[in-house]
């Protein structure tokens, strides 16, 4: 379905649901193409009861099966913010600190207590 991602590493990982938005992925698709290097996904699609979502007020961007995580640092996470945004990725997490490394892309349209465009950290 993907060129370079399988089911497998989009689906929940709390539970295996398959939520994954197939529009958005193929956008992720293409921007995995442009850059050339590995993207690592940490985590996609989570459902309702996923312990990180559970914990929200209201299901967050990765229950809309609209963003990935994607384990990126330094040089290449440079790269990938600059493609990101010009491929119109709307929500942008950037945790680069400490072990864990990672940015968050998503596509999602402004809504009450999820403005878009944003940017935030960790
Ligand atoms: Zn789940």
């Amino acid at each position: 379905m993907y060129k370079y991602f399988s089911d497998k590493e989009l689906e929940c990982k709390h539970c295996e649901a398959e939520g994954i938005d197939p529009a958005f992925m193929q956008k992720v698709d293409k921007l995995r193409d442009k850059l050339g290097f590995p993207f690592p996904i940490t985590s996609a699609y989570r459902c309702p009861d996923h312990p990180l979502e559970a914990r929200k007020n209201a299901p967050g961007a990765h229950a809309s099966g609209r963003a990935v995580d994607i384990a990126v640092r330094g040089e290449q996470a440079h790269r990938l913010l600059q493609a990101a945004l010009d491929a119109g990725f709307t929500g942008i997490g950037v945790s680069q600190k400490g072990g864990v490394r990672f940015i968050h892309l998503d596509d999602l349209s402004d809504s009450e207590g999820r403005p878009r465009p944003h940017v935030w950290s960790y």
